[in-house]
């Protein structure tokens, strides 16, 4: 029977882990009863460098049922490192983990569509929201601009999909081959391929302590998004470049026509030209340079050129 790891990244999250083990060890146990998971089945906790008592609370509940285990990172090194650290120890010990945050925002009752999902052959299965209204309008509306804003530039990113996913242990093998340092799973896991299944579920609010993702923190999560994932940014230097170039052309022939019949100032065409001109070469020049920094850039993160599904060789 297959081994399930709920992986749940805390960061000073005193608050709400006792609330949240008890729910969370209700819900594997009623699994293992079902007969869906094996017995050796866990619920691991990612201590993300925390402050507060989160590693002593989690190394309490160790103590006293085995079903907790944790991990505990030397500093705080954010949700998505913190996150990997976790599935990266479940893939070493077992078949299927889940991703969820520790304030229980994500319903864990999705779990046993994920299994089900799972059961069904799909080695990804996202868990999708429904509705956002426990949202505040503010994080509503940034979210969706940001995942419009994220498609545009051609990343390929799952709609309203945070980070609660299955993972097989073969998709965990496959993101072990990412070894890229600015880490954003959400466009990472879809690169893996596979069979994927989506699972919906309805976002609650955060039942105690507050969010950790301050607007800041928000931002920085955007805009590594973007950057590690597309060089349209550079592309678009590259177009405004040559666009501007060219209308340069185009108002140099301007400037001399109007010149020839005599309706200028002495200097000014010559003048109105060079800034154009110049502009767009420096803009095209950015571009082309850009290009090669773009190039470099997708080198250096050594992504997986593929992963292989299945092989058949006698
Ligand atoms: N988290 C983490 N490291 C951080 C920030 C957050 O491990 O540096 C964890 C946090 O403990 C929680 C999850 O990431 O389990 C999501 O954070 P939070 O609920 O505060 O974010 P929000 O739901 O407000 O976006
Ligand atoms: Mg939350």
């Amino acid at each position: 029977m297959d081994i399930l790891y709920l992986v749940v990244p805390c960061y000073n999250e005193e608050e709400v882990l006792s609330h949240t083990s008890s729910i969370l060890k209700k819900k594997v146990n009623q699994l293992m009863e079902d007969g869906l998971i094996s017995p050796s089945s866990k619920i691991l906790f990612v201590d993300d460098g925390s402050k507060d008592l989160t590693w002593d609370i989690i190394s309490s509940l160790h103590k006293e049922d085995e079903i907790f285990s944790g991990v505990k990172l030397s500093k705080n090194k954010g949700h998505q490192n913190a996150l990997l650290a976790g599935l990266m120890t479940a893939r070493d010990n077992a078949d299927i983990a889940i991703s969820l945050d520790a304030d229980l925002q994500d319903d864990v009752d999705a779990i046993d569509g994920f299994i089900s999902e799972y059961r069904n052959g799909c080695d990804i299965v996202y868990g999708v929201r429904s509705r956002r209204d426990t949202d505040t309008f503010f994080k509503r509306t940034t979210a969706r601009g940001f995942y419009r804003f994220m498609r545009a530039m051609g990343v390929d990113i799952v709609d309203d999909h945070a980070d609660y996913r299955l993972m097989s242990k073969r998709a965990l093998d496959g993101l072990a081959d990412f070894s890229e340092v600015n880490l954003f799973l959400r466009g990472i896991v879809p690169l893996i391929g596979y069979k994927h299944g989506f699972v919906e579920y309805e976002r609650g609010e955060r039942f105690a302590g507050e969010s950790k993702y301050p607007l800041k923190k928000m931002l920085g999560f955007a805009i590594d998004g973007i950057t590690s994932f597309s060089i349209k940014p550079i592309r678009l230097v590259t177009t405004l470049g040559v666009l501007i170039f060219a209308t340069s052309m185009a108002m140099l022939l301007y400037f001399f026509i109007i010149k020839l019949l005599g309706r200028t100032v002495q200097g000014w065409a010559t003048l109105m030209g060079s800034i154009w001109m110049i502009g767009g070469i420096q803009l095209l020049c950015l571009g082309i340079v850009g290009e090669y920094i773009g190039k470099i850039y997708k080198e250096v993160k050594r992504r997986p050129k593929f992963i292989i599904e299945d092989i058949l060789i006698k």
